[in-house]
Protein backbone atom coordinates (compact mmCIF):
# COMPACT_ATOMS: atom_id res chain seq x y z
CA UNK A 1 0.00 0.00 0.00
CA UNK A 2 1.36 3.42 -0.79
CA UNK A 3 2.50 5.22 2.05
CA UNK A 4 0.02 7.99 3.30
CA UNK A 5 -0.74 9.94 6.23
CA UNK A 6 -3.51 7.44 7.08
CA UNK A 7 -1.65 4.45 6.75
CA UNK A 8 2.02 5.63 8.04
CA UNK A 9 3.95 2.23 9.99
CA UNK A 10 6.50 4.52 12.00
CA UNK A 11 6.81 3.81 15.10
CA UNK A 12 9.42 6.18 15.86
CA UNK A 13 7.63 9.20 16.72
CA UNK A 14 7.89 11.44 19.89
CA UNK A 15 4.35 11.79 21.25
CA UNK A 16 2.53 14.82 23.49
CA UNK A 17 -0.53 16.13 24.42
CA UNK A 18 -2.06 18.39 21.67
CA UNK A 19 -5.26 20.62 21.52
CA UNK A 20 -6.67 21.50 17.80
CA UNK A 21 -8.90 24.85 18.12
CA UNK A 22 -11.99 24.72 15.53
CA UNK A 23 -13.76 21.77 14.23
CA UNK A 24 -14.01 22.42 10.86
CA UNK A 25 -12.77 20.15 8.27
CA UNK A 26 -9.51 21.22 8.41
CA UNK A 27 -9.72 21.04 12.47
CA UNK A 28 -11.27 17.50 12.15
CA UNK A 29 -8.72 16.07 9.34
CA UNK A 30 -5.68 17.60 11.28
CA UNK A 31 -7.28 16.02 15.00
CA UNK A 32 -8.10 12.89 13.62
CA UNK A 33 -4.28 12.28 11.94
CA UNK A 34 -2.79 13.56 15.59
CA UNK A 35 -4.34 11.06 17.37
CA UNK A 36 -3.39 8.07 14.79
CA UNK A 37 0.33 9.22 15.05
CA UNK A 38 -0.39 8.59 18.74
CA UNK A 39 -0.69 11.78 20.65
CA UNK A 40 -3.09 12.72 23.34
CA UNK A 41 -5.46 14.91 21.56
CA UNK A 42 -8.11 17.09 21.90
CA UNK A 43 -10.86 19.15 19.80
CA UNK A 44 -12.67 21.62 20.47
CA UNK A 45 -15.16 24.56 19.14
CA UNK A 46 -17.64 26.70 20.15
CA UNK A 47 -20.74 24.75 18.08
CA UNK A 48 -21.59 21.55 16.62
CA UNK A 49 -18.72 20.38 14.19
CA UNK A 50 -18.88 21.01 10.70
CA UNK A 51 -21.14 24.30 10.93
CA UNK A 52 -18.36 26.81 10.00
CA UNK A 53 -17.54 27.60 6.30
CA UNK A 54 -17.12 23.90 6.55
CA UNK A 55 -21.00 22.78 6.62
CA UNK A 56 -21.99 24.50 3.20
CA UNK A 57 -19.45 24.54 0.71
CA UNK A 58 -20.05 23.29 -2.72
CA UNK A 59 -18.31 20.15 -1.95
CA UNK A 60 -15.52 19.92 -4.80
CA UNK A 61 -12.69 18.57 -4.55
CA UNK A 62 -10.84 20.81 -6.57
CA UNK A 63 -7.29 19.18 -7.53
CA UNK A 64 -6.90 21.17 -10.47
CA UNK A 65 -8.09 24.66 -8.98
CA UNK A 66 -4.32 25.80 -7.44
CA UNK A 67 -4.14 29.26 -10.17
CA UNK A 68 -4.86 32.25 -7.43
CA UNK A 69 -7.58 33.45 -7.69
CA UNK A 70 -6.38 36.89 -7.53
CA UNK A 71 -4.31 36.65 -11.15
CA UNK A 72 -4.44 39.35 -14.10
CA UNK A 73 -7.45 37.39 -15.49
CA UNK A 74 -10.17 37.50 -12.39
CA UNK A 75 -8.94 41.26 -11.19
CA UNK A 76 -9.15 43.11 -14.61
CA UNK A 77 -12.52 41.36 -14.63
CA UNK A 78 -13.37 42.67 -10.99
CA UNK A 79 -14.84 45.87 -12.10
CA UNK A 80 -17.44 44.66 -14.31
CA UNK A 81 -18.24 42.02 -11.58
CA UNK A 82 -18.78 44.93 -9.28
CA UNK A 83 -21.42 47.04 -11.10
CA UNK A 84 -23.59 43.42 -12.20
CA UNK A 85 -25.88 43.18 -9.22
CA UNK A 86 -26.20 39.81 -10.28
CA UNK A 87 -22.19 39.34 -10.70
CA UNK A 88 -19.56 36.89 -8.82
CA UNK A 89 -18.13 39.98 -6.73
CA UNK A 90 -19.59 42.27 -4.36
CA UNK A 91 -18.35 45.11 -1.64
CA UNK A 92 -20.70 46.30 1.63
CA UNK A 93 -18.97 50.00 0.11
CA UNK A 94 -18.95 51.14 4.42
CA UNK A 95 -16.33 47.76 4.53
CA UNK A 96 -14.35 49.01 2.43
CA UNK A 97 -12.61 52.02 4.30
CA UNK A 98 -11.43 48.94 6.50
CA UNK A 99 -10.25 46.79 4.04
CA UNK A 100 -8.10 48.66 1.68
CA UNK A 101 -4.39 47.41 3.10
CA UNK A 102 -5.93 43.97 2.49
CA UNK A 103 -7.55 44.98 -0.63
CA UNK A 104 -4.26 46.67 -1.86
CA UNK A 105 -1.78 43.58 -1.05
CA UNK A 106 -4.67 41.12 -2.96
CA UNK A 107 -4.49 43.27 -5.91
CA UNK A 108 -0.65 43.33 -5.96
CA UNK A 109 0.02 39.89 -5.23
CA UNK A 110 -2.52 39.18 -8.53
CA UNK A 111 0.01 41.61 -10.39
CA UNK A 112 2.89 39.86 -9.11
CA UNK A 113 5.17 37.51 -11.46
CA UNK A 114 5.00 34.84 -8.64
CA UNK A 115 1.84 33.98 -10.00
CA UNK A 116 3.35 30.24 -10.98
CA UNK A 117 5.35 29.73 -7.84
CA UNK A 118 2.52 30.45 -6.00
CA UNK A 119 -0.60 28.40 -7.65
CA UNK A 120 2.63 25.25 -7.26
CA UNK A 121 2.86 25.62 -4.04
CA UNK A 122 -1.21 25.13 -3.91
CA UNK A 123 -1.19 22.70 -5.68
CA UNK A 124 0.94 20.56 -3.22
CA UNK A 125 -2.18 20.68 -1.20
CA UNK A 126 -4.87 19.85 -3.85
CA UNK A 127 -3.18 17.91 -6.00
CA UNK A 128 -3.09 14.42 -3.44
CA UNK A 129 -7.01 15.07 -2.41
CA UNK A 130 -8.94 12.54 -4.18
CA UNK A 131 -6.61 9.94 -3.28
CA UNK A 132 -6.17 11.01 0.64
CA UNK A 133 -9.82 11.53 1.04
CA UNK A 134 -10.04 7.85 -0.17
CA UNK A 135 -8.27 6.12 2.08
CA UNK A 136 -9.68 9.13 5.59
CA UNK A 137 -13.06 8.45 4.49
CA UNK A 138 -12.26 4.48 4.08
CA UNK A 139 -10.70 4.07 7.44
CA UNK A 140 -13.63 6.61 9.28
CA UNK A 141 -15.98 4.23 7.49
CA UNK A 142 -18.13 7.36 5.18
CA UNK A 143 -16.94 6.18 1.64
CA UNK A 144 -20.21 6.42 0.50
CA UNK A 145 -20.06 10.36 0.60
CA UNK A 146 -17.01 10.31 -2.07
CA UNK A 147 -17.71 10.73 -5.77
CA UNK A 148 -14.84 10.38 -7.84
CA UNK A 149 -16.09 12.69 -10.82
CA UNK A 150 -15.26 15.15 -13.61
CA UNK A 151 -16.83 18.12 -13.54
CA UNK A 152 -17.77 20.76 -16.50
CA UNK A 153 -17.20 24.57 -16.76
CA UNK A 154 -20.36 26.32 -18.71
CA UNK A 155 -19.89 29.48 -20.53
CA UNK A 156 -22.43 31.57 -22.37
CA UNK A 157 -20.10 33.34 -25.14
CA UNK A 158 -16.82 32.03 -26.85
CA UNK A 159 -15.29 35.18 -25.60
CA UNK A 160 -15.99 33.75 -21.44
CA UNK A 161 -14.52 30.21 -22.60
CA UNK A 162 -11.42 31.93 -23.83
CA UNK A 163 -11.26 34.10 -21.27
CA UNK A 164 -10.88 30.76 -18.84
CA UNK A 165 -7.94 29.28 -21.49
CA UNK A 166 -5.12 30.27 -19.66
CA UNK A 167 -6.13 28.87 -16.54
CA UNK A 168 -7.18 25.50 -18.01
CA UNK A 169 -3.86 25.31 -19.92
CA UNK A 170 -1.99 25.49 -16.45
CA UNK A 171 -3.78 22.69 -15.32
CA UNK A 172 -3.29 20.70 -18.82
CA UNK A 173 0.60 22.01 -17.92
CA UNK A 174 0.13 19.74 -14.82
CA UNK A 175 -1.29 16.93 -16.55
CA UNK A 176 -5.24 17.28 -16.21
CA UNK A 177 -6.94 16.12 -19.32
CA UNK A 178 -9.29 19.50 -20.04
CA UNK A 179 -11.54 19.48 -23.40
CA UNK A 180 -13.13 21.73 -24.62
CA UNK A 181 -17.39 21.14 -25.56
CA UNK A 182 -19.62 22.87 -27.70
CA UNK A 183 -23.54 23.48 -26.96
CA UNK A 184 -24.76 20.07 -28.52
CA UNK A 185 -21.92 17.80 -26.34
CA UNK A 186 -23.30 19.84 -23.14
CA UNK A 187 -26.99 18.88 -23.96
CA UNK A 188 -26.41 15.77 -23.93
CA UNK A 189 -24.08 15.63 -21.06
CA UNK A 190 -26.60 18.08 -18.68
CA UNK A 191 -29.79 17.63 -20.62
CA UNK A 192 -31.33 20.28 -18.27
CA UNK A 193 -28.83 23.01 -18.17
CA UNK A 194 -30.19 25.91 -20.16
CA UNK A 195 -29.58 26.06 -23.54
CA UNK A 196 -28.05 29.42 -23.13
CA UNK A 197 -24.89 27.41 -22.28
CA UNK A 198 -22.90 27.13 -25.25
CA UNK A 199 -19.53 26.10 -24.01
CA UNK A 200 -17.81 24.14 -21.60
CA UNK A 201 -14.24 23.45 -20.32
CA UNK A 202 -14.46 19.22 -19.39
CA UNK A 203 -12.51 18.75 -16.46
CA UNK A 204 -11.48 15.19 -15.56
CA UNK A 205 -9.84 13.77 -12.29
CA UNK A 206 -11.69 15.13 -9.45
CA UNK A 207 -14.33 14.30 -6.62
CA UNK A 208 -16.66 15.77 -4.67
CA UNK A 209 -18.17 15.30 -1.40
CA UNK A 210 -22.29 14.49 -1.24
CA UNK A 211 -22.69 16.15 1.97
CA UNK A 212 -19.69 18.38 3.77
CA UNK A 213 -20.90 19.11 7.03
CA UNK A 214 -21.32 14.64 7.43
CA UNK A 215 -17.65 13.90 6.39
CA UNK A 216 -16.95 16.34 9.01
CA UNK A 217 -19.55 14.91 11.51
CA UNK A 218 -17.98 11.10 10.70
CA UNK A 219 -14.67 12.16 11.12
CA UNK A 220 -15.75 13.76 14.36
CA UNK A 221 -17.38 10.53 15.63
CA UNK A 222 -14.37 8.10 14.15
CA UNK A 223 -11.90 10.63 16.50
CA UNK A 224 -13.87 10.50 19.58
CA UNK A 225 -14.61 6.46 19.55
CA UNK A 226 -10.45 6.20 18.83
CA UNK A 227 -9.78 8.00 21.99
CA UNK A 228 -9.94 11.61 20.93
CA UNK A 229 -11.95 14.00 23.44
CA UNK A 230 -14.40 16.91 21.75
CA UNK A 231 -15.20 19.82 23.31
CA UNK A 232 -18.29 22.42 22.65
CA UNK A 233 -17.12 25.31 24.33
CA UNK A 234 -15.78 28.63 22.65
CA UNK A 235 -12.04 29.77 23.30
CA UNK A 236 -12.12 33.14 25.34
CA UNK A 237 -8.27 33.18 25.07
CA UNK A 238 -4.74 31.66 24.82
CA UNK A 239 -2.67 31.73 27.73
CA UNK A 240 1.15 31.09 26.46
CA UNK A 241 3.64 29.04 29.21
CA UNK A 242 7.09 27.91 29.27
CA UNK A 243 6.28 24.91 29.21
CA UNK A 244 2.46 24.22 27.86
CA UNK A 245 -0.35 26.13 26.06
CA UNK A 246 -3.68 27.08 27.96
CA UNK A 247 -7.19 27.39 26.31
CA UNK A 248 -9.39 28.98 27.94
CA UNK A 249 -13.14 29.12 27.90
CA UNK A 250 -15.53 30.60 30.25
CA UNK A 251 -16.11 26.64 31.36
CA UNK A 252 -12.46 25.82 31.98
CA UNK A 253 -8.71 26.01 31.09
CA UNK A 254 -7.44 23.14 29.23
CA UNK A 255 -3.33 23.00 28.99
CA UNK A 256 -1.07 20.89 26.16
CA UNK A 257 2.09 20.46 24.88
CA UNK A 258 1.06 21.94 21.62
CA UNK A 259 -2.11 24.02 20.07
CA UNK A 260 -3.06 23.61 16.40
CA UNK A 261 -4.75 27.11 15.74
CA UNK A 262 -7.44 25.84 12.99
CA UNK A 263 -10.26 28.31 13.36
CA UNK A 264 -10.94 29.34 10.24
CA UNK A 265 -11.43 33.09 9.53
CA UNK A 266 -12.07 33.39 12.99
CA UNK A 267 -8.48 32.69 13.70
CA UNK A 268 -6.75 35.88 13.88
CA UNK A 269 -9.27 36.84 16.27
CA UNK A 270 -8.18 34.00 18.27
CA UNK A 271 -4.19 34.66 17.81
CA UNK A 272 -4.42 38.56 18.53
CA UNK A 273 -4.55 36.97 22.25
CA UNK A 274 -0.78 35.93 21.43
CA UNK A 275 0.36 39.26 20.77
CA UNK A 276 0.30 38.15 16.79
CA UNK A 277 -1.34 40.63 14.25
CA UNK A 278 -2.73 38.39 10.94
CA UNK A 279 -4.33 40.13 7.71
CA UNK A 280 -7.01 37.73 8.04
CA UNK A 281 -9.91 38.71 6.32
CA UNK A 282 -13.06 36.52 4.49
CA UNK A 283 -14.47 36.44 1.31
CA UNK A 284 -18.00 35.80 2.51
CA UNK A 285 -20.16 33.30 0.13
CA UNK A 286 -23.39 31.97 -0.46
CA UNK A 287 -25.32 28.91 -0.86
CA UNK A 288 -29.11 27.71 -1.84
CA UNK A 289 -29.94 24.07 -1.43
CA UNK A 290 -33.00 22.60 -3.18
CA UNK A 291 -34.40 20.04 -1.74
CA UNK A 292 -36.84 19.07 -4.92
CA UNK A 293 -34.80 20.54 -7.39
CA UNK A 294 -37.32 19.02 -10.01
CA UNK A 295 -33.75 19.01 -12.35
CA UNK A 296 -31.06 17.12 -12.42
CA UNK A 297 -27.22 17.51 -12.92
CA UNK A 298 -24.98 14.33 -13.44
CA UNK A 299 -21.85 16.25 -11.83
CA UNK A 300 -20.93 19.22 -10.06
CA UNK A 301 -21.05 22.63 -12.66
CA UNK A 302 -19.43 25.49 -12.96
CA UNK A 303 -21.40 28.49 -13.77
CA UNK A 304 -18.18 30.04 -15.60
CA UNK A 305 -19.98 33.33 -16.06
CA UNK A 306 -21.29 34.03 -12.85
CA UNK A 307 -18.33 31.61 -10.49
CA UNK A 308 -20.85 29.56 -8.72
CA UNK A 309 -21.00 25.76 -8.38
CA UNK A 310 -23.70 23.69 -8.95
CA UNK A 311 -23.55 20.32 -7.24
CA UNK A 312 -25.63 17.33 -7.17
CA UNK A 313 -25.65 16.80 -3.10
CA UNK A 314 -27.28 14.08 -1.26
CA UNK A 315 -29.67 16.47 0.54
CA UNK A 316 -31.04 18.08 -2.93
CA UNK A 317 -28.75 20.76 -5.60
CA UNK A 318 -26.73 23.12 -4.35
CA UNK A 319 -25.87 26.18 -5.64
CA UNK A 320 -22.59 27.45 -3.71
CA UNK A 321 -20.43 30.36 -4.35
CA UNK A 322 -19.72 34.24 -5.31
CA UNK A 323 -17.35 36.62 -2.80
CA UNK A 324 -19.17 39.16 -0.76
CA UNK A 325 -16.13 41.88 0.82
CA UNK A 326 -18.41 42.66 4.13
CA UNK A 327 -16.15 41.07 6.97
CA UNK A 328 -17.43 38.50 10.27
CA UNK A 329 -19.80 40.52 11.98
CA UNK A 330 -22.19 41.75 8.98
CA UNK A 331 -25.46 39.45 8.74
CA UNK A 332 -26.36 37.59 5.39
CA UNK A 333 -27.11 39.73 2.87
CA UNK A 334 -30.33 39.01 1.16
CA UNK A 335 -29.38 40.84 -2.02
CA UNK A 336 -26.65 38.11 -2.59
CA UNK A 337 -29.35 34.99 -1.74
CA UNK A 338 -31.99 36.71 -4.41
CA UNK A 339 -29.01 37.02 -7.29
CA UNK A 340 -28.22 33.04 -6.46
CA UNK A 341 -31.78 32.19 -7.22
CA UNK A 342 -31.73 34.45 -9.99
CA UNK A 343 -28.58 32.55 -11.26
CA UNK A 344 -29.25 29.42 -10.34
CA UNK A 345 -32.93 29.68 -12.18
CA UNK A 346 -31.15 30.72 -15.11
CA UNK A 347 -28.57 28.09 -14.99
CA UNK A 348 -31.47 25.21 -14.98
CA UNK A 349 -34.69 26.48 -15.82
CA UNK A 350 -37.34 24.51 -14.87
CA UNK A 351 -35.55 24.24 -11.15
CA UNK A 352 -37.65 24.44 -8.39
CA UNK A 353 -36.37 26.92 -5.37
CA UNK A 354 -39.15 25.70 -2.98
CA UNK A 355 -37.87 24.91 0.48
CA UNK A 356 -34.45 25.80 -0.84
CA UNK A 357 -32.21 26.55 2.16
CA UNK A 358 -30.07 29.85 2.24
CA UNK A 359 -26.50 29.90 3.77
CA UNK A 360 -23.60 32.35 4.20
CA UNK A 361 -19.83 31.06 5.03
CA UNK A 362 -16.95 32.53 5.92
CA UNK A 363 -13.97 31.55 3.82
CA UNK A 364 -10.56 32.36 5.40
CA UNK A 365 -8.39 34.84 2.91
CA UNK A 366 -5.58 35.75 2.98
CA UNK A 367 -3.62 38.61 0.67
CA UNK A 368 -2.01 36.30 -1.15
CA UNK A 369 -4.77 33.66 -1.58
CA UNK A 370 -2.34 31.23 -0.07
CA UNK A 371 -2.80 29.68 3.61
CA UNK A 372 -0.65 29.73 6.85
CA UNK A 373 0.46 26.50 7.75
CA UNK A 374 3.82 27.19 10.21
CA UNK A 375 4.46 27.06 13.72
CA UNK A 376 3.69 30.65 15.36
CA UNK A 377 6.73 32.93 14.99
CA UNK A 378 6.77 33.43 18.60
CA UNK A 379 6.36 30.25 19.98
CA UNK A 380 7.16 26.35 19.39
CA UNK A 381 4.17 25.16 20.84
CA UNK A 382 1.79 26.77 18.82
CA UNK A 383 1.03 26.07 15.14
CA UNK A 384 -1.05 27.79 12.74
CA UNK A 385 -3.53 25.72 10.22
CA UNK A 386 -5.78 28.35 8.34
CA UNK A 387 -6.41 30.37 5.24
CA UNK A 388 -7.30 27.64 2.51
CA UNK A 389 -9.82 30.47 1.57
CA UNK A 390 -11.66 29.04 -1.58
CA UNK A 391 -10.01 25.45 -1.20
CA UNK A 392 -10.03 24.32 2.44
CA UNK A 393 -11.93 21.47 1.69
CA UNK A 394 -9.76 20.04 -0.83
CA UNK A 395 -6.31 20.87 0.93
CA UNK A 396 -7.28 19.73 4.27
CA UNK A 397 -5.95 16.07 4.00
CA UNK A 398 -2.14 16.97 2.83
CA UNK A 399 -2.61 20.13 5.62
CA UNK A 400 -3.40 17.67 8.37
CA UNK A 401 -0.14 15.98 7.61
CA UNK A 402 1.70 19.01 7.33
CA UNK A 403 0.59 19.88 11.02
CA UNK A 404 1.52 16.54 12.14
CA UNK A 405 5.11 16.81 10.68
CA UNK A 406 5.34 20.52 12.87
CA UNK A 407 3.91 19.32 16.03
CA UNK A 408 6.14 16.02 15.50
CA UNK A 409 9.39 18.89 14.60
CA UNK A 410 10.08 16.62 11.43
CA UNK A 411 10.82 18.16 8.18
CA UNK A 412 7.36 18.69 6.84
CA UNK A 413 6.09 16.08 3.58
CA UNK A 414 6.04 19.32 1.38
CA UNK A 415 7.70 22.70 0.61
CA UNK A 416 6.21 24.78 3.19
CA UNK A 417 7.88 27.89 2.82
CA UNK A 418 5.45 30.14 0.95
CA UNK A 419 2.89 29.24 3.90
CA UNK A 420 4.77 30.79 6.50
CA UNK A 421 3.03 33.36 8.30
CA UNK A 422 6.40 35.55 8.54
CA UNK A 423 5.45 36.69 5.05
CA UNK A 424 2.09 39.03 5.96
CA UNK A 425 3.51 40.40 9.54
C1 LIG B 1 -19.86 29.20 -0.90
C2 LIG B 1 -18.60 28.41 -0.65
C3 LIG B 1 -18.27 27.34 -1.48
C4 LIG B 1 -17.08 26.63 -1.26
N1 LIG B 1 -16.81 25.54 -2.04
C5 LIG B 1 -15.67 24.83 -1.83
C6 LIG B 1 -15.39 23.68 -2.60
O1 LIG B 1 -16.17 23.27 -3.46
N2 LIG B 1 -14.23 23.01 -2.36
C7 LIG B 1 -13.33 23.43 -1.40
O2 LIG B 1 -12.27 22.82 -1.26
N3 LIG B 1 -13.60 24.49 -0.62
C8 LIG B 1 -14.73 25.21 -0.81
N4 LIG B 1 -15.03 26.30 -0.04
C9 LIG B 1 -14.05 26.71 0.98
C10 LIG B 1 -14.11 25.85 2.23
O3 LIG B 1 -15.44 25.66 2.63
C11 LIG B 1 -13.31 26.53 3.36
O4 LIG B 1 -12.01 26.85 2.90
C12 LIG B 1 -13.19 25.55 4.53
O5 LIG B 1 -14.46 25.14 4.96
C13 LIG B 1 -12.44 26.21 5.68
O6 LIG B 1 -12.36 25.24 6.69
P1 LIG B 1 -11.83 25.60 8.13
O7 LIG B 1 -11.84 24.35 8.92
O8 LIG B 1 -10.55 26.36 8.00
O9 LIG B 1 -12.89 26.68 8.68
P2 LIG B 1 -14.34 26.46 9.30
O10 LIG B 1 -15.08 25.37 8.64
O11 LIG B 1 -14.99 27.80 9.34
O12 LIG B 1 -14.03 25.96 10.78
C14 LIG B 1 -13.53 26.81 11.77
C15 LIG B 1 -14.16 26.40 13.07
O13 LIG B 1 -13.58 27.19 14.13
C16 LIG B 1 -14.60 27.40 15.09
N5 LIG B 1 -14.25 28.54 15.93
C17 LIG B 1 -14.07 29.83 15.54
N6 LIG B 1 -13.80 30.61 16.60
C18 LIG B 1 -13.79 29.79 17.68
C19 LIG B 1 -13.60 30.01 19.07
N7 LIG B 1 -13.35 31.21 19.57
N8 LIG B 1 -13.68 28.94 19.90
C20 LIG B 1 -13.94 27.71 19.42
N9 LIG B 1 -14.15 27.45 18.10
C21 LIG B 1 -14.08 28.47 17.24
C22 LIG B 1 -15.84 27.63 14.25
O14 LIG B 1 -17.02 27.38 15.02
C23 LIG B 1 -15.66 26.65 13.11
O15 LIG B 1 -16.34 25.43 13.31
C24 LIG B 1 -16.21 27.01 -0.21
C25 LIG B 1 -16.57 28.06 0.64
C26 LIG B 1 -17.76 28.75 0.44
C27 LIG B 1 -18.14 29.85 1.36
Amino acid sequence: MQSSPYNSDDNTKQTCSVTVIGAGIIGVVTAITLLREGHSVTLIDKDKPGSGCSFGNAGLLARSSFVPLTSPTTLLQAPGWLLNPDGPLSVRWRYLIKIIPWLYNYIKAGFSNELKQRGEAVYQLTGPSVVLFEQLAASVGCSDLLVKTDYLQVYRTRGKLLNAESDMNARRDLGFNISTVDADKLREMEPDLSTDFKWGHHILGHGYVKDPQALVLAIKQQFCREGGVYVEQAVTDIVQNELSCEVVTAEQSISSDKLVVAAGAFSARLLAATNINIPLETERGYHITCPQAKVNLNRPVMEGDNKFLATPMQMGLRFAGTVELAGLDAPLNRRRIKSLQRGASKMLPGLDLEQSSEWLGFRPTLSDSLPVICTAPNNQRIIYAFGHQHLGLTCAPMTAAVVADLVAERQPCIDISRFDVKRLI
